[in-house]
């Protein structure tokens, strides 16, 4: 792991940026980094991807295709990612070429569950109670304090895949089973009071700048919608110090979110990184000086980093697929369910929503589409328009 205490140079527009895979954090990575005049290329075997969509090369090219890593790490002046399960060697080849931000061990840290829980208590965060389990026999004396618990396969799980609620050792060692006997982590299934998450960027330098923290809402272990207020909530320092704490341990440089439980009695429980820009951030385009995305270009350039101030108090509402099958019959030949396109006029007339499609062209239940941004002079202000908004889109919030 690199000790990166050496500030990067500062490299200048329009120098190229790159970005390895091209979803919707790939897409708002490009948008910001652009807006400062940088170019960026994409790695993403996707040929419609929604960044490949906008940036100005596109290597549509698989993760390990050792040729476009090559052209890519020689065109970019530096290349980070958006998404953790980019193969370790894709960023490693990347590296003899290119500045890489952050690195394959930072990165790989994030991408296997027992790995990373045990990271997180070496950098002094309380987890869930949990048990690596790699074979049926692991589950055999499993402790009574993982029970109710969640059985998740240590690897490629996101959105809440590959996660099954078990109650008992029975139960779990059927979910095991189920999902192949693949490695994974049985964790206790804490009574959740609240979830919270802090995004922060970390420099080069060492130097560290985090946003509020967001309040979020899971539906379906996919998060519906994320809360920030000003307001100092008591945990929020304790949140953020300890976010810090585990950015430093892992010499971590670029953009990173720490997951948290808060339980009842206010315990924070660290519950997954991201080793990226995260759902939970996207207000920060709107709501504030600077946007993740733009830490991420900052962090990735050797630029100084942004004012993480809150204008105002935001709520984030995630735009799922499922917006656009509110009333569909199934069509009669067919059998499929016909997609109608939502009434963004009737969303846009609210005032101080901001809407992003990112370019997906087929709507799918439970598939991320879009977001809401929405904007209030308070917090009460800011709920009622995502109120309005979201039942247009038929989201209960
Ligand atoms: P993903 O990678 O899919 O985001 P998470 O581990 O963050 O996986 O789980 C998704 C959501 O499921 C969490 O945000 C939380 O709402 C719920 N969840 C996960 N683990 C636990 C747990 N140990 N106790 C209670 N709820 C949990
Ligand atoms: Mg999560």
């Amino acid at each position: 792991m690199s000790q990166s205490t050496t500030a990067f140079d500062v490299l200048y527009p329009p120098a190229w940026l790159g970005v390895v895979g091209g979803g919707q954090l790939g897409r708002m990575f490009c948008q910001a980094a652009q807006r400062t005049g940088y170019q960026v290329a994409v790695l993403d075997p996707d040929p419609q991807s929604p960044t490949g969509q906008i940036a100005h090369k596109h290597f549509c090219a698989a993760y390990d295709d050792e040729q476009a890593l090559q052209e890519m790490g020689q065109l970019c002046a530096a290349v980070t990612t958006e998404f953790e399960n980019v193969p370790a060697r894709t960023l490693q080849l990347l590296g003899q070429y290119t500045r890489v931000a952050p690195d394959a061990d930072a990165v790989a840290l994030t991408q296997d569950r027992a790995v990373e829980k045990r990271f997180l208590q070496q950098a002094g965060a309380q987890v869930a109670p949990f048990l690596e389990v790699t074979a049926a026999s692991d589950l055999e004396h499993a402790s009574a304090e993982l029970f109710p618990g969640i059985l998740k396969t240590a690897r490629f799980g996101y959105d809440g895949k590959g996660q099954v609620r078990v109650a008992d050792i029975s139960a779990a060692q059927q979910a095991f089973a189920a999902l192949q006997q693949v490695p994974c982590v049985l964790e206790a299934q804490l009574p959740l009071e609240d979830e919270i998450s802090v995004v922060l960027v970390r420099g080069a330098d060492g130097q560290v700048r985090y946003f509020d923290p967001a309040h979020n809402e899971h539906r379906e272990g996919i998060l519906a919608v994320s809360r920030i207020q000003e307001q100092g909530h008591p945990l929020y320092a304790q949140a953020q110090q300890m976010a810090q704490q585990i950015a430093s341990a892992a010499a971590y440089v670029g953009v990173l979110c720490v997951e948290f439980f808060v339980l009842a009695d206010g315990q924070l429980v660290a519950n997954e990184i991201a080793p990226r820009p995260h759902n939970s951030g996207h207000h920060t385009i709107e709501a504030c000086l600077s946007s993740q995305f733009e830490q991420q270009v900052r962090a990735l350039a050797g630029l100084p980093l942004g004012a993480t101030t809150l204008r105002q108090p935001a709520v984030m509402v995630n735009i799922l697929g499922d917006s656009w099958f509110l009333d569909s019959a199934p069509d009669a030949a067919t059998e499929a369910e016909q997609p109608h396109t939502p009434d963004w006029a009737a969303v846009q007339a609210i005032e101080g929503v901001f809407l992003h499609l990112y370019g997906k062209a087929e709507p799918r239940r439970g598939r991320k589409m879009g977001h809401l941004t929405v904007l209030g002079a308070t917090a009460q202000q800011a709920e009622q328009r995502a109120q309005q908004a979201a039942a247009v889109l038929g989201i209960d919030l």
